[in-house]
């Protein structure tokens, strides 16, 4: 049985005040059982306060970023050892926003990974197709080289480790989602590369959420699904208790 895992990504949103009061709000309310893991993906500045807030709960912090270089003259970045200093867990690489915005390339996304197991940091990797390449048929061959790519050269262990996180970019923050079926059906696909490029236990073990416009409303059909372990969700974890929801959803 693989643990699911839901993680919200607060993008670049909210304040400290208020985001140190969503961890205390909901710290105590996530599940603990061993069935679902929760994740609160947050803004740098307020990371080292929420890892504090959280401490002695189930609730983990992960970063939505970081650089893949140890350290030295990268204006403006953050290293995976200064992540893991202040005591983050986990980390969003790759996101469709990074990609499309800020110029990331599957090439600096696999760099990142490497980058995140050597500092013993848990990577969502972040993969997805635009709506001009799905309605091109070419989802599957987009997230087969994004994933192949992403996962070059790590250990069996790292991958069965690794959380991938399929958000097609035409349902993010566009209130469309996937059906449950279109997002299971390449969560699957996912499953079968991993389990050809790697080994059929790593694809076995690595889970893999869906993204894109997911909501206490579209949670449970999405769970339902044979090849989906979780959610990587954004709007809709801004609230506390949407989060708490989303998150019991999954245990
Ligand atoms: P929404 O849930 O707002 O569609 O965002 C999805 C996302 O990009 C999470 O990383």
């Amino acid at each position: 049985m693989r643990k699911r895992v839901i993680a919200g990504n607060w993008k670049m949103n909210k304040f400290l005040s208020e985001s140190v009061k969503f961890v205390e709000d909901t710290k105590e309310k996530v599940p603990t059982g061993d069935k679902v893991e929760a994740v609160v993906c947050a803004p740098y500045p307020f990371l080292t306060s929420l890892v504090e807030s959280a401490k002695g709960s189930k609730l983990q912090i992960a970063a939505q970023n970081m650089h893949f270089e140890e350290s030295g003259a990268f204006t403006g970045e953050v290293s995976p050892a200064m992540l893991k200093d202040i005591g983050v867990t986990y980390v969003v690489l790759g996101h469709s926003e990074r990609r499309e915005l800020f110029a990331e390339t599957d090439e600096m996304v696999n760099k990142k990974v490497h980058a995140a197991f050597n500092h013993d940091l848990t990577p969502i990797l972040c993969v997805g197709e635009t709506l001009a390449q799905r309605e091109n048929n070419e989802t599957m061959s987009i997230v087969e080289d994004q994933v192949k790519l992403a996962l070059e050269g790590l250990t069996d262990d790292q991958v069965k480790e690794t959380i991938i996180a399929y958000e097609p970019i035409w349902a993010i923050g566009t209130g469309k989602t996937a059906t449950s079926a279109q997002a299971n059906e390449v969560c699957a696909y996912i499953r079968k590369v991993v389990a050809a490029e790697v080994s059929t236990e790593a694809g076995e073990a690595v889970r893999i959420q869906y993204g894109g416009s997911v909501k206490p409303a579209n949670i449970d059909e999405l769970l339902s699904q044979s090849d989906i372990d979780g959610a990587l969700v954004g709007g809709a974890s801004l609230e506390a208790d949407s989060f708490v929801q989303l998150v019991e959803a999954g245990a």
